[in-house]
């Protein structure tokens, strides 16, 4: 474990008391900042032989892995998809399927190192507002730490697999009259109170954990650095992660350029694409966010502003698909690569195909665009998309005449 401290994002200002999670002097965001001076001795070659994942990379995490708690995240596949590039006009196109994640979604990057930290504080009760992969997450750990977990979602609008897996890991799922900023609201009120240990991406930690994505891309691209890197864009957590991570391995010497960081909103739910067409560091959040990626449905992101930098800082780019191109690109990954994603995941590489359309990504770019979820979380989705099973008559001439249509 590096050393670290708790800072506020916006004025500095070092936050000591673990139950908050806003600045109590300015109210600005919270984030760890890492001292690597130990670090900086090392080489790639020196991090763990054989251990792959999130823990491979704790000498960038601050939390010591004495209190891990852990289901052997990370370490996902980073797939050329030679078909796919083709298909949309890239030729130096990878896929970074985060949906072979224990709990199907890049959130257990983040909540390995959120509950061992929650677990080092000696903390009973923890929780968190979803849109349905952070409560899928969160009840995976906390059921392996043996915490009482509560998980608040949005009424009605949960994709099916999420919902399985958060009742499936013995959490209280509390169903919240209103949306996920509605929920997220009522966690942040209880987490104030000191009810429970509040876990959503407002919580340091986890995007500590969610830098890992950055350091393994790295090591499987053996630090040749990709151009560009494509992430749907909906509390904004995520790209905030990976633009920390590539400045960690500027800091200690591994990479000596950064690539653009590029996030992708649903156009229902964009208030980030807004901003960043504006030119602003700020946001106006979308009071009715609305898309098919419900995992990217998220109207005030809470994250949204580390975004933009993150964005800016690295000359990336920022802007929105529909939800045709979003299902569109999900039946792509699917028929070209055998791929299977949700929605809010497929947003990564329908954007790819849209900065290519608009002149934004060179075609020969070496990109990757991150799919953060797998497709059987969201089972409805897809079977609303895909035709039907196809009425058969029992015998092998029913089948040739079928085939051969
Ligand atoms: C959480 C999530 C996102 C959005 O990540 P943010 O950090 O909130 O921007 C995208 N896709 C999937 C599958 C997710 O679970
Ligand atoms: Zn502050």
């Amino acid at each position: 474990m590096a050393a670290h401290k708790v800072i506020c994002w916006d004025c500095g200002a070092e936050v000591t008391d673990p139950f908050v999670n806003t600045c109590p002097k300015c109210g600005g965001l919270l984030t760890v900042k890492m001292d690597l001076e130990k670090v900086k001795e090392m080489k790639p070659t020196d991090l763990h032989k054989t251990q792959i994942g999130v823990w491979r990379y704790a000498p960038f995490m601050p939390v010591d892995p004495a209190h891990k708690v852990s289901i052997q995240e990370g370490g996902t596949p980073l797939y050329p998809v030679k078909a796919l590039g083709e298909t949309i006009g890239c030729k130096n196109a990878f896929v970074k399927f985060e949906g072979l994640n224990p709990t199907g979604s890049f959130k257990d990057r983040g909540m390995t190192i959120g509950v061992s930290h929650a677990n080092e504080l000696g903390a009973k009760v923890v929780g968190c507002a979803s849109t349905g992969n952070t409560s899928a997450a969160l009840a995976a750990y906390a059921a392996k730490a043996g915490m009482k977990c509560a998980v608040f979602l949005p009424s009605g609008k949960v994709a099916m697999g999420k919902l399985a897996q958060a009742l499936f890991f013995g959490a209280k799922v509390l169903s919240i009259d209103g949306n996920f900023d509605d929920a997220l609201a009522l966690a942040r009120k209880m987490a104030d109170e000191r009810k429970l240990y509040l876990l959503n991406s407002i919580n340091p930690y986890r995007p500590e954990g969610q830098k890992s994505v950055l350091f393994e891309i790295m090591d499987q691209l053996a630090y040749d650095v990709p151009d560009r890197i494509i992430l749907p864009v909906g509390n904004a957590a995520n790209i905030w992660a990976v633009y920390k991570a590539c400045m960690e391995l500027k800091e200690v010497g591994w990479i000596d350029k950064v690539p653009m960081l590029t996030g992708i909103q649903a156009a229902g739910s964009a208030p980030v694409a807004r901003a960043f067409e504006a030119k602003n560091k700020t946001f106006e959040p979308e009071p009715n966010p609305e898309t098919v990626a419900t995992a990217i449905r998220i109207g005030n992101p809470v994250s949204g502003r580390k975004a933009l930098a993150a964005m800016y800082n690295t000359g990336g780019y920022c802007t929105t698909v529909t939800d045709e191109e979003i299902i569109a690109a999900q039946q792509l990954l699917g028929r070209k690569e055998g791929v299977c994603v949700e929605p809010a995941s497929a947003a990564s590489v329908a954007g790819l195909k849209k900065l290519i359309e608009i002149g934004v990504a060179d075609k020969d770019e070496r990109v990757v665009c991150i799919c953060t979820g797998n497709g059987l979380k969201d089972p409805d989705t897809i079977i609303n998309n895909c035709a039907p099973p196809i009425k058969c008559g029992n015998s092998v001439a029913d089948v040739e005449r079928i085939l051969s249509e």
